[in-house]
Parts: C-alpha cells; structure tokens; sequence
C-alpha cells in the first residue's frame, strides 16, 4: 500500500493518520524534512497556517516542501489548502504557491466559519458532511483547477493534477469517501510514474 506522509507539527494530524489507513494507505507522520523522502503523497493538515510557517521556516523544511509538493501527490485541508495557496488574501502571507487558487483566511462570517454542512459533490456516494472549522474561502480558482464540490458558489473541494485540497476537515467526519479518492490519486501516480 502507499506510504502518505502526514505533516505532524500541530493541528490534527493523527485524525488523517487514521482515516489514511481506513483508506487503505500506510500513514507517516512527518515531523522533519528528511523523512520526505521515500514518501509516495503527503497531506498536510489543517490548524493555524501561521503556527505552520513559523515552523517550518527552520531547517529548511519550507524548501524541502516546495520541491515535494512540486511533484508528488499532496493533499491539504483547512490551513493545510491555504498553505498550498498560489495567493493568500486578507492578509497576505506566504505560502508554498502550487495550487492556483486564491484563499482567504477565516473569511465565512462567525456564524458559519465553523460549521457542518451536508452537499453533493462530485465524488459518487450521494451527500457527503463537510466539518468547517474557522475555515478559509476559496476566492477564486485558476487555470488547471476544478472543483469538485462548492458552498454558496464557492469551491470548497479542488483538484489540480496531482494536488487536492478541502477548506473542510473530511478527517473528521465517519465517511472516507475524500481520503480514499486521495489515496487511489496516489496509486495512480505511482503507477504512472514507473
Ligand atoms: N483559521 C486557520 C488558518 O487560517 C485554519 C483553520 C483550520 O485549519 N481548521 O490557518
């Protein structure tokens, strides 16, 4: 089965851990650049994007992320899609810039910011729950990236070649629709890159 790294620096990690191998995958917490290596995808979890970068602005381990995420399958969720984020708004910060989208950080209104939602998607299986937790909105996407499902005419799932990302927690909900659809991206990459 494919080895997924899950970056393990704060945030929710060991929930996508546990999905990832409900899933059918091999989970590898990651908690150093080093231990990139080998890694056949990587997800990068949510919790506080900023807490993130400062982290990850030692050792290099921003540089070693930048040329993973370049070509192997990643997925990120929550501050995990905006670290991905080509552009990050209100305010701007740094990001790894792969994924053509522009985010904004904790732009839903209090009331729905965190939230649970249920909508069809594009994934088959009929509704999927969808846990918003101080979420970002997806601005606007660009060329090469489509949405999989959206709230209020906002992507809230996308796909660009090898990356995905989710502004939700699918972590955190029963179904394991997203990480095995994740999962089989990985499978199929390997495959193709052999
Ligand atoms: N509000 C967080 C941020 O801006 C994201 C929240 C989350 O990952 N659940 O980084």
């Amino acid at each position: 089965s494919p080895r997924i790294g899950v970056l393990a620096i704060q945030g929710d990690y060991d929930a996508h851990a546990v999905a990832l191998r409900e899933a059918g995958a091999e989970p590898v917490l990651v908690r150093k650049p080093e231990q990139l290596a080998g890694l056949d995808g990587l997800i990068l979890p949510g919790g506080e994007s900023t807490t993130f970068l400062k982290f990850l602005e030692r050792d290099g381990f921003l540089e070693s992320l930048r040329a993973f995420v370049a070509s192997k399958p990643t997925f990120g969720t929550c501050a995990g899609c905006i670290l991905l984020a080509r552009e990050v708004l209100r305010p701007s910060q740094e990001s790894l810039g792969v994924l053509n989208v522009a985010v904004e950080r904790n732009a839903y209104g209090r009331q729905i910011d965190s939230s649970i939602v249920t909508a069809e998607t594009s994934l088959p299986g009929g509704p999927l729950e969808m846990v918003y937790i101080r979420a970002p909105r997806i601005a606007s996407i660009g060329e090469g990236v489509t949405a999989l499902a959206d709230r209020g005419g906002s992507p809230v799932l996308v796909e660009q070649n090898h990356l995905l990302a989710a502004t939700f927690h699918p972590e955190l909900s029963a179904d394991r629709r997203v990480h095995r659809y994740f999962v089989e991206k990985v499978r199929s990459f390997r495959s193709a890159s052999r």
